[in-house]
């Protein structure tokens, strides 16, 4: 019987499986996929938000601004790069320039430091490729960046080494009150009993509650579609850059991310059902609007296109972080659009030490380590401590990535690490190899016989990502 099951390994449910490991209880995470980090968490914008756009009192408002704050702590503990980049809404014309002032008001009343108005003339000076049509612009210095499939992963990695269990491929689908808890079960008949619920399963959220028998949580599916150029463009900006929101909306971004690349979207389309393909339609948005953003942009060098999907609160329109007023045991953490990964340390700490029953929270772990050791470190590294690693095991001198130079030694190494990589997606989302210009062209192969390998199954049953996505169908005779 475990204390408490968390459902759902995105970078909310990390933060609180994290937080949950400061005390000395049993947790558990189910997730549905075959890796962490396959919901909103890993295809969104890595913006760390300044706090200004969401409703004074409302949770979005208040968990941005403290998410905000901690986020720079948060990342350097779990060895996650994290860029104070700054941010600037972007006004073309006066009925801009007057919405801008409304956001100031609002971001110092949410408690946002640092905001200002800045001309045209400063503006072009932080932003030379700005286009000439914009006027002015709402700074924001505590706007950030962070990759977010790397924290959403080493949040859980460290959560792992501090004794919380992961069950991958755990696809909930149907949920049992019991005297002393719920009994939950996976869609192939595995089931596992807690005293406690946290449901944090994004997209899936709302049906997790209808299993418990709560059927408040009404979630409403809208895509956001992605383009993402070639590091060699990274300089185009350096801030990230917003259009001001209108009653038609928010606009895209034009943005580099912590790895210096540049990401340019996210579209905002209703949808019936969880979809996150791209479309022609949506990504020709993203360079019209681009193009308004700024001068030229090198589109010649777009590597990859990708679309997420923002999973909200149909009715109420804000964060749900309550006790479930139906289920007694069940903790609904729904609706977490964006800024909910600025706002998931916060989350985190909130749902741990206001929402766990207080008897869970009596002891504390003692041999709590709140640091992690980063995925990514070895490129960093000087040449004369390379070649010490590599006089020890010589896989660290063989370059299976050529885009990001990426070791076979680096892989084995991530394989067996904490939450471990089981596809060649999850390796990617770990070390980069396949994030660079040829995607994966050259490395995918590679990577698949070493997955192959250390986790001692044929070639033809390693995936790419999601169940069914074997790579080879078989051996040809
Ligand atoms: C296009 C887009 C842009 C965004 N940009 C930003 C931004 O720049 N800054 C920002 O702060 N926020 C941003 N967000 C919001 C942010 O990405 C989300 O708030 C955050 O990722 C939500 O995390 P989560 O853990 O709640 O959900 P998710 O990451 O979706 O995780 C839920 C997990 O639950 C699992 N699951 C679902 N059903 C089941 C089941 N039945 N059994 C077991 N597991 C299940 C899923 O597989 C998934 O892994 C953006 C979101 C999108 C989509």
């Amino acid at each position: 019987m475990y204390d408490i099951a968390v459902i759902g390994g995105g970078v909310v449910g990390g933060a609180i499986l994290r937080e949950l490991t400061r005390y000395k209880l049993k947790a558990v995470l189910l997730e549905k996929e075959p890796d962490v980090c396959m919901g909103a968490s890993k295809a969104n914008s890595g913006i760390v938000h300044a706090g200004f756009d969401a409703l004074p009192g409302s949770n979005k408002a208040i968990f941005n601004v403290l998410g905000n704050k901690m986020m720079k702590r948060y990342a350097k503990d779990l060895g996650v790069k994290y860029k104070n980049n700054g941010s600037l809404v972007v006004a073309f014309g006066e009925k801009d320039r007057e919405k801008l002032s409304e956001l100031l008001l609002r971001g110092r009343k949410n408690g946002v430091r640092g905001l200002k108005i800045i001309s045209g003339k400063k503006l072009r000076r932080l932003e030379p490729n700005i286009s000439e049509n914009a006027t002015c612009a709402l700074y924001a210095k505590t706007g950030g960046i962070i990759c977010p499939y790397e924290l959403t992963i080493a949040a859980i990695g460290n959560a792992m080494d501090n004794g919380a269990n992961l069950l991958t491929e755990f696809n909930v689908v149907k949920i049992t009150k019991t005297g002393e808890g719920f009994t939950i079960t996976s869609e192939d008949g595995k089931s596992v009993t807690a005293k406690t619920i946290i449901n944090v399963a994004g997209a899936g959220s709302g049906e997790i509650a209808n299993l418990c028998g709560d059927d408040s949580v009404k979630i409403g599916f809208r895509r956001g579609e992605y383009l993402l150029l070639d590091r060699e463009s990274g300089d185009l900006v350096s801030h990230t850059l917003f259009f001001t929101p209108t009653e038609k909306g928010k606009g895209i971004l034009v943005s580099n991310t912590v790895d210096g690349n540049i990401i340019l979207g996210p579209t905002a389309e209703e949808l019936g059902e969880y979809d996150v393909s791209t479309t022609a339609n949506g990504l020709d948005s993203v360079i019209e609007k681009a193009k308004v953003m700024v001068k030229n942009p090198p589109l010649y060098n777009t590597i990859t296109s990708f679309a997420g999907v923002r999973a909200y609160a149909k009715e109420r329109h804000d964060f749900i972080i309550e006790r479930s007023a139906k289920v007694e045991g069940l903790i609904n953490v729904c609706g977490i659009e964006s800024p909910g990964l600025t706002s998931a340390p916060a989350i985190g700490k909130f749902v741990v030490e206001k929402l766990i029953p207080e008897e869970l929270r009596s002891e504390r772990n003692k041999g709590y380590i709140k640091k992690r050791k980063p995925d990514y470190y070895f490129g960093a590294l000087s040449a004369r401590k390379k070649n010490k690693i590599i006089e020890k095991n010589a896989d660290y001198g063989k370059i299976v990535c050529r885009c990001e130079k990426i070791t076979e030694g680096e892989i084995r190494e991530i394989i067996r690490k904490n939450p471990q990589a089981t596809t060649v997606d999850a390796v990617k989302r770990r070390l980069r190899a396949g994030m660079g210009r040829c995607q994966g062209g050259f490395c995918q192969p590679r990577v698949a016989e070493i997955l192959s390998e250390e986790l001692n199954i044929p070639l033809e049953k390693v995936k790419k990502s999601i169940k069914g996505s074997e790579l080879l169908a078989g051996k040809s005779k």
